[in-house]
């Protein structure tokens, strides 16, 4: 049973990006009086993305279209993430292997590690989109990770939808290096809960009162439910509701778009 009752008791959200506030190139509706409300209320919020290739200017500078100034620390992308949970698994300055794109490259050194050119010696392999991805970083990265590298993932999608159809994600540059070594990456993107877990560290809201919103059941839901928060989907995205209608996984709130969930926010009890 869920503790608030009304969504109107939020103290924190942890916002997908993609589906949630804008699609492809165009911003959805309600973005610019949803937070316009949490700013006049001070409700603190992260905006958290699975994209490993997103950058806190892209986000500033799409959020800045909609009327919405935002800082770097309300913006997480899994990269960013990965860099900061690495520390957990292995000594701060380390020696990492990257295969990823810029975004990943700087998250990495930016959170202490070096990363190098060669796989030799590293102690982790991580592994985000890479748009200029060969067979040599593959085999680089499967050396190190033979050799017993902690492997660690931004996050799992397996496929992204580009104009002439479904392409590879990095779920799918995992699964090549998993298929070769026979070890099993760490995931820090949705579904795992750790971007909520980091996220919701960063708002220091409560947990009971901090709600994850997302366009996905099998990745925002299942992942904010997961972390043990309450959870909303908005239907401006990839999951439609009769999807929802036939799912097991429910969310606690199912809104139209921002527009709806603004309301609810606004509504007083
Ligand atoms: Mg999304």
């Amino acid at each position: 049973m869920r503790v608030m009752k009304q969504f109107s008791e939020v103290r924190g959200l942890i916002f997908d990006m993609d589906g949630v506030l804008w699609r492809g190139g165009k911003l959805l509706p309600g973005v610019r009086t949803t937070f316009s409300l949490l700013r006049a209320r001070q409700i603190p919020f992260v905006l958290a993305t699975n994209n490993a290739t997103q950058t806190f200017e892209e986000v500033r500078s799409r959020m800045d279209e909609a009327g919405v100034s935002i800082e770097q620390n309300e913006v997480l992308t899994s990269a960013l993430g990965t860099a900061i949970h690495l520390k957990q698994h292995i000594p701060e300055g380390a020696r990492v292997y990257a295969v990823g794109g810029t975004a990943l490259h700087e998250a990495l050194e930016g959170a202490g590690f070096s990363v190098q050119d060669s796989s030799d010696d590293v102690a982790a392999v991580v592994v985000g989109m890479d748009w200029s991805l060969t067979w040599e970083k593959l085999a680089e990265a499967s050396y190190a990770l033979m050799a017993g590298a902690f492997f660690m993932g931004t996050n799992p999608d397996v496929s992204f939808p580009t104009e002439r159809g479904l392409a590879p994600g990095n779920g799918a540059i995992l699964a090549a290096l998993e298929a070769a070594t026979g070890r099993e990456a760490v995931i820090f993107g949705k579904p795992e809960p750790h971007l909520f877990v980091e996220a919701l560290q960063r708002i220091g809201t409560p947990k009971t009162h901090t709600v994850a919103v997302g366009d996905r059941l099998e990745t925002d839901i299942l992942g904010g439910a997961r972390a043990g928060l309450p959870t909303a989907l908005v239907l401006t995205g990839v999951t439609t509701a009769e999807q929802v209608a036939q799912s097991d996984l429910q969310p606690d709130w199912v809104f139209e778009n921002l527009e709806e969930l603004s309301r609810e926010l606004a509504a007083v009890t």
